[in-house]
């Protein structure tokens, strides 16, 4: 089962999708549809915009074309640098990389995501922004990134596609920064079984956005005027999506105080002991508690626990740890066959995108083991755990058989 939204679709999806089929059968003939206001497309926008507290809300085809409009929008291309963490996924990477800008890797923390030290090691007179990614559901510092970028006069572009819903100190993560993208695939918090929202507080970012994603069309331009026409791609959302991801959007808050619940029912029964804590939070609050990692003091232990339960370390998370993305070489590589465009131009500092190149991520992935808590998704690593239909006893189960190989392990 992929994520705690899709698992809990219901009747509600369906009425909305039926909406769809029924408002084209009553207007053969009018091609306006995508932009109308009340298409589904802009009634999730605004819905989107309201739930998350948010000015600007525009819906795009993936989490990937959010990040892609984003940078479009902000004028981030060539010459830039954007901060990125070595534990994400790889479309944050490719998104800066087809942008023609270049994606500069950062350790990661025990929180498993950015760590703001290392990010002020990695800034040069080329750095443009900062992209903290809220991984498996739980926020980045938010305070101490913002300081930095205040500081050095630096864009935030939020990467939520993996937490929407989530709160740092009461804000919801993607209205912190310039801009936040969301994806709606099916492994997210909500689905639309694809798709992408993009938040944004500024109105001239908002209508760039709108612009580049829809071939430089700009509908708002008779009330708040025509702004920059850019040249721009279709990544549209498309109506059917929209109208799923309304009714999951409007389902949100039962499906985080779902996961939520599990999470607090899980960790309790599986408790605690020496060489081994939980992942640290920057706030436990706002967690979308998708999934609960442990972290070992022990790599070998925590290898020896995954195994033991049919599942693997978060080292060996497929497409989200830079050290396992071979197609990495090709943006240093204008001879690699699967160069972009032009190869990127080299970080300023001259760090590279080889495996072992950011020793600390390396080391507090070896060490971590994500439980699934209503996110089934082995490219996560997260295979063994509880989804959200587990009962009492699934849950027991769950953490008796977890507590049993750690300590067989840990002695
Ligand atoms: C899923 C994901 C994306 C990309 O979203 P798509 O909708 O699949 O394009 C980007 N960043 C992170 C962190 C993700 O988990």
């Amino acid at each position: 089962m992929p994520g705690p939204g899709y698992a809990s679709f219901g009747d509600e999806e369906r009425r909305n999708i039926a909406e769809v089929l029924d408002a084209w059968q009553n207007t053969v003939g009018v091609h306006s549809q995508p932009v109308a206001q009340d298409s589904q497309c802009r009634r999730l926008e605004r819905e989107a915009a309201s739930r998350l507290a948010s000015p600007h809300c525009l819906t795009v085809n993936s989490g990937t074309s959010a990040l892609l409009t984003a940078f479009a929008a902000l004028g981030i291309g060539p010459g830039d640098e954007v901060i990125v963490p070595g534990y994400m996924y790889v479309a944050c990477l490719s998104a800066v990389a087809y942008s023609g800008a270049t994606p500069v890797l950062a350790e990661i923390d025990e929180s498993l995501t950015l760590d703001p030290a290392d990010v002020l090691a990695r800034i040069t007179p080329r750095t443009r922004a900062i992209m903290p990614v809220h991984m498996l559901g739980a926020s980045c510092d938010m305070d101490a990134l913002t300081r930095i970028a205040r500081e050095h006069d630096l864009l935030l572009i939020e990467d939520a596609a993996q937490a929407c819903g989530g709160t740092y100190r009461g804000r919801p993560l993607g209205g912190i920064g310039e801009a936040g993208a969301f994806s709606l695939n099916v492994f997210k918090v909500v689905t639309g079984g694809d798709g992408g929202l993009l938040l944004t507080r500024d109105a001239g970012t908002f209508q760039r956005a709108y612009s580049f994603h829809h071939h430089g069309w700009f509908p708002y331009a008779r009330e708040t005027g025509p702004g920059d026409v850019l040249l721009g791609l279709n990544l549209r959302m498309g109506e059917f999506g929209a109208a799923v991801a309304r009714a999951q959007l409007a389902r949100l808050d039962d499906v985080l105080a779902r996961t939520r619940a599990l999470k607090r029912e899980l960790t309790a029964a599986i408790g605690t002991r020496d060489g081994v804590a939980e992942r640290v939070l920057h706030d436990a609050e706002g967690d979308c508690a998708t999934v609960a990692v442990y972290v070992f003091d022990d790599r070998e232990a925590a290898e020896e626990v995954a195994s033991g339960l049919g599942s693997k370390t978060l080292l060996h998370s497929p497409k989200h740890h830079y050290g396992g993305l071979p197609e990495l070489r090709a943006l240093a590589d204008p001879d690699h066959p699967s160069c972009p465009f032009r190869p990127v131009e080299p970080p300023a500092r001259g760090h590279t995108y080889r495996p072992g190149a950011l020793p600390r991520t390396d080391d507090v992935l070896s060490r971590s083991l994500a439980l699934t808590v209503g996110l089934t998704d082995t490219y996560l690593g997260a295979d063994f755990g509880v989804d959200v239909f587990s009962r009492p006893h699934d849950i027991a189960a769950a953490a008796e058989k977890f507590r049993a190989t750690r300590d067989a392990v840990l002695g």
